[in-house]
């Protein structure tokens, strides 16, 4: 679909933790370049034998930018001392660090303001070590800025003058994340952008803003599947005082009554429960702590201990549950992939 529209992706690996299998299935699709916010994913990538270019997709810290310089190939920044740190590490390893300058459009996140992209341009391109290789901007992140097409043409405009003021063409004029999607869906692309950073649309089938399926895709690429560890029938009393869990969190109001209640194996140390979904829809989360949660399955066929209850997820469960030290990853033919530990809690 972004081929039609002229448009390349880099494929964001961070909501998989950066899992080299789900990498290289990326990269056998026809993605050339990879992207991920964390240098201790692009590690595993790199100790996997994986050696496309990736994008660093967040400034390293200054404890980090040696690692950057050495595992990443392509760096969005707009911070001047990061991009001067980084060309000196860049030097030292006899590198060219290529720089995607960030501009915030109001979202609020990383990026200088519009007005200052010529400066910033001047001073990288003064660098030894340092090129500009493109202009991007975010949206629908930090503050869910929605991508428009008034937001669209600021890009364009930024990115004709800083093509103007290099006197060369950009490569990469990445206009956001999977939220754009629907932009260019309808046509509202204008035609210097030529680049996404794609991870939700690739791992969920969903663009990022409202979450609304991209058809073609599939939504239930991944999932949790756990194991019922105890289940009871409980009389459930809605009338007793309940204050917070033991997370600090205070719990929905119970369903009173005789209540089919099961204990599983994961909780929220291994995933963001409340992106959790159990795809039984008689299958209800009453509650969970670090390591269980309960579900009511009083209206499900019965589930006795050692039964499997399956979830799908949204992009923060899949994320948690992805970077758990605790969950086995398997993929559909049951086979544990790669740099998984092997014991067992709940699958994803
Ligand atoms: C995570 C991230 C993306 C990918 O966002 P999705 O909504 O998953 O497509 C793109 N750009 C940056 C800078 C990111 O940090």
């Amino acid at each position: 679909m972004c081929a039609r529209y002229g448009i390349e992706i880099a494929g964001v690996t961070k909501g998989a933790a950066g899992n080299p299998d789900i990498a290289r299935i990326m990269l056998g699709s026809g993605i050339r370049v990879l992207a991920d916010s964390r240098l201790a994913n692009i590690a595993r990538l790199r100790a996997s034998g994986i050696s496309a270019p990736v994008m660093l997709l967040r400034p390293p810290s200054m404890g980090e930018v040696d690692e950057a310089a050495g595992l990443a190939d392509i760096f969005l920044l707009s911070e001047t001392s990061t991009i001067q740190a980084l060309n000196r590490a860049c030097g030292r390893l006899g590198k060219q660090a290529r720089v995607i300058a960030m501009v915030d459009l109001g979202d609020l996140r990383e990026g200088i303001s519009p007005s200052q992209l010529p400066s910033l341009i001047a001073e990288v391109e003064r660098l030894e070590h340092s090129t500009i290789v493109g202009i991007g901007a975010n949206f629908a992140c930090h503050t869910g800025l929605m991508p428009n097409e008034q937001s669209m043409a600021t890009l364009s405009t930024l990115a004709q003058a800083a093509e103007e003021q290099l006197g060369r063409s950009l490569e990469y004029v990445s206009a956001g994340n999977s939220s754009s999607i629907p932009l260019m869906a309808t046509g509202q692309l204008p035609p210097v952008v030529n680049h996404f950073r794609l991870g939700e649309s690739l791992l969920l089938g969903r663009e990022t803003a409202a979450g609304t399926p991209i058809s073609g895709t599939h939504q239930n690429a991944f999932s949790i599947v756990a194991q019922v560890l105890e289940v009871w029938w409980r009389n459930v009393d809605d009338s007793c005082e309940r204050g917070a869990n033991a997370l600090g969190r205070n719990t929905a109001p119970l369903r009173p009554g005789k209540r089919h209640l099961a204990m599983l194996n994961f909780g929220a140390i291994d995933a963001e429960i409340s992106g959790a979904i159990p795809v039984d829809p008689n299958v209800e989360i009453t509650g969970f702590s670090s390591d269980l949660v309960i579900a009511d399955v009083t209206h499900a066929d019965d589930v006795t201990v050692g039964d499997e209850i399956e979830f799908t997820l949204n992009y923060h469960a899949l994320a948690t549950a992805m970077s758990s030290p605790y969950l086995l990853q398997t993929d559909a033919y049951g086979t544990t992939m790669s740099a998984t530990k092997d014991r067992e809690r709940a699958n994803v």
